[in-house]
């Protein structure tokens, strides 16, 4: 499968990994929207966050979990969690990601 995630959690990209659970990573983003700009990946491979709650409920609680704590050892007052879904919506990896985004005021409403 050509899935750019898996390879990052297979070891076979390199990435800057900022935890490595049994059954989640995180690495920061290519791309940084913000200082603090962080992507939390469930090892197993599902396309969104939606067919992540209906295979693995427990992993989608797992990236929250792990967003918490995250924000916590970076000492972000407060930050921004975001599952884009769709290309419509920007979704561009096809392997469920939540980001963790913070690090400057984030406005609302997102772009
Ligand atoms: P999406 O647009 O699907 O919500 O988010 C995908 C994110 O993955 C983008 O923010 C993009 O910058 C990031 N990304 C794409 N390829 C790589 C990569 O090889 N390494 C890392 N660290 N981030 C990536
Ligand atoms: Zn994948």
């Amino acid at each position: 499968m050509n899935c750019i995630f898996c390879k990052i959690i297979a070891g076979e990209i390199p990435a800057n990994l900022l935890l490595n659970t049994e059954d989640v990573v995180a690495f920061p983003d290519l791309n940084p929207q913000a200082p603090t700009h962080i992507l939390i990946v469930p090892k197993i491979h599902v396309e969104n966050a939606a067919e992540l709650a209906e295979m693995q409920p427990n992993a989608l609680a797992e990236l929250f979990k792990a967003a918490k704590k995250l924000a916590i050892e970076l000492n972000l007052p407060g930050y921004r969690t975001v599952f884009n879904t769709g290309e419509a919506a920007g979704q561009s990896v096809f392997h469920a990601h939540l980001h963790l985004l913070g690090g400057r005021a984030l406005g609302w409403p997102p772009g």
